[in-house]
């Protein structure tokens, strides 16, 4: 069965590249990937399965049944991200939106689709014991304020995540096992490295100071300067970074999104988007009070004034070590190497996968195949096997190791997983979160 599953991918090598290379080609934003769906939607079909589209506006979802009278759980979702990121500087940056695909999300897509080709195989399909759907999801990259109001208008209800999104929705509601991939986020030399290491959170505020406009040459001590509250804020913020502790990996960025309008004038406003990432929620909610005191200490010294917009962030990824059907499924790769996650490895990246953590199983691989760095002009694709054929067989073989033979490892892996949030909880919880 394993043999029928590699050769399935290699007789459709090429196909799967053209549709990676032309999803690369038309790089699509968060919850906006409308032919990207469509593209998945089309190929989903073709191969006989049952499709949901506008799922969250743009996510897809082809499920295959089991044959017969096999049962109908346990119920696997793999999933691929159907978004590209703002990086206007790539080569392949859509001209108009400045959007590319720099994370490799479109091999994902490749990768999630080829296992739904491999798995859809008569043969292959016929031991499976359970379901399997292939879910492609919008934005999983940052979605940034402006933008999120403008979704919540449309009634997107978390617009920070496409996970999230579909979480409240209930698309994830029956499945007991999701699948995610990714190309490497941390360094690793081998080709596949096994399992999800822990990861970041983050919360996200939209920050804006208020001052008093005034003359800027005229009459400038009648005016209450918010860029220069903002300046001391950032000072403050600087200093407090020595009470950062190594262990809660905090990283803390901003952007000024508004900082002034007319040179001779005082600046009456400054809008700033600060991103607070840590390893914990605790850590991550004692640095965002650090924060908040920068800024309210700065306009209380000057005399202005905050506002604070509490914007939904990531949950951390929580550590899952590589079980034993992906293990097992990696030693069908010849020729390919890999390395299994430790409990001391760390990503101080985010993905909004650690949201998906808190509820299910995540079975999670990275791979090579790819130079340049993530989310950066220089991101290229340098090897189609080892970031695209390889990782879907893996995916596929993964699949299948856990739902044959009664599905005897996918019930090991469901009955060993202790969630942290039911749907309900978790949907209370990032709706306290976002309450301002
Ligand atoms: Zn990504």
């Amino acid at each position: 069965m394993e043999a029928t599953i590699i050769g399935c991918m290699d007789r459709h090598r090429q196909e799967l590249i053209d549709f990676a290379e032309d999803i690369y080609r038309h790089p699509e934003g968060g919850f906006c990937e409308y032919r990207t769906a469509s593209r998945v939607k089309d190929l989903l079909e073709g191969l006989g399965l049952t499709v949901r589209s506008g799922l969250g506006r743009t996510g897809v979802c082809g499920t295959l049944s089991a044959d017969g009278a096999k049962a109908a759980s346990p119920h696997l979702t793999v999933i691929g991200e159907l978004d590209g990121i703002l990086c206007p500087r790539h080569p392949m940056a859509d001209q108009k939106t400045g959007i590319a695909h720099a994370c490799g999300h479109h091999l994902q897509l490749g990768v999630m689709l080829g296992a739904a080709l491999a798995l859809t195989d008569p043969a292959v399909r016929g031991r499976l014991c359970g379901r399997v759907s292939f879910l492609a999801v919008p934005a999983e990259e940052y979605v940034d304020a402006e933008k999120r109001r403008w979704l919540e208008s449309e009634g997107v209800g978390f617009a920070g995540t496409g996970k999230a999104e579909l979480i409240r929705l209930g698309v994830f509601d029956d499945t007991d096992i999701a699948l995610t991939t990714h190309v490497h986020m941390v360094p690793v030399e081998e080709d596949f490295y096994l399992g999800n290491p822990a990861c970041n959170g983050f919360s996200s505020e939209l920050i804006t100071v208020e001052g008093r406009a005034a003359h800027a040459a005229v009459n400038p001590w009648d005016g209450v300067n918010a860029l220069s509250i903002a300046g001391s804020a950032y000072q403050m913020m600087g200093l407090m970074r020595e009470t950062f502790k190594e262990e809660d990996h905090v990283r803390l960025h901003t952007l000024i999104r508004e900082g002034g309008e007319a040179l001779n004038c005082v600046p009456d406003r400054v809008v700033v988007e600060s991103k607070v990432r840590a390893a914990s929620l605790e850590a991550i909610s004692g640095v965002r009070g650090k924060v908040t005191r920068a800024f309210e200490g700065a306009a209380y010294a000057f005399g202005g004034k905050i506002h604070r917009e509490k914007l939904q962030g990531y949950l951390p990824v929580r550590c899952r070590l590589a079980d034993t059907a992906l293990k097992e499924a990696a030693q069908y790769l010849d020729g390919y190497t890999y390395r299994e996650v430790t409990g001391d490895d760390f990503n101080n990246a985010c993905t909004d996968v650690g949201d998906l953590t808190h509820l299910m199983p995540v079975v999670n691989f990275t791979y090579a195949g790819f130079a340049g760095g993530l989310h950066g002009e220089d991101f290229a694709v340098t090897d189609w096997d080892k970031a695209l054929i390889a990782p879907a067989k893996l995916m596929a073989l993964t699949v299948y190791g856990l739902l044959k033979e009664n599905a005897a490892q996918a019930r090991q892996v469901m009955e060993s997983f202790q969630p942290v949030f039911t749907k309900e909880g978790y949907v209370e919880f990032v709706k306290k979160t976002i309450e301002n």
